[in-house]
């Protein structure tokens, strides 16, 4: 189930770029599973929230990157904020 645009060789350990979307409901993604033999599927929080024990149970290989998003998003505000006080 390789994505048309990733090559057949893509690391399924690389980052989850910030441009990769939710499988369900195509919100950022922060959360990669890679399924054996089947290919990567990429979770935003709500949804991976909601497969998360099937995920767990079944020992696919899960790359979680909310932590690093939310400090991301954080940074982007602490940003804005500046940029704001600052005009
Ligand atoms: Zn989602």
């Amino acid at each position: 189930m390789r994505r048309p645009w990733e090559p057949p060789d893509a690391d399924p350990h690389d980052a989850i770029d910030r441009c990769d979307r939710c499988d369900a409901c195509g919100a950022t993604a922060c959360v990669r599973v890679t399924v054996a033999h089947e290919g990567i599927l990429l979770f935003c929080d709500p949804h991976y929230r909601v497969h998360e024990s099937a995920i767990v149970t079944a020992g696919y290989g899960v790359r979680d990157e909310r932590r690093t998003l939310d400090e991301d998003i954080a940074l982007a505000l602490a940003l804005a904020r500046a940029l704001d006080s600052a005009a």
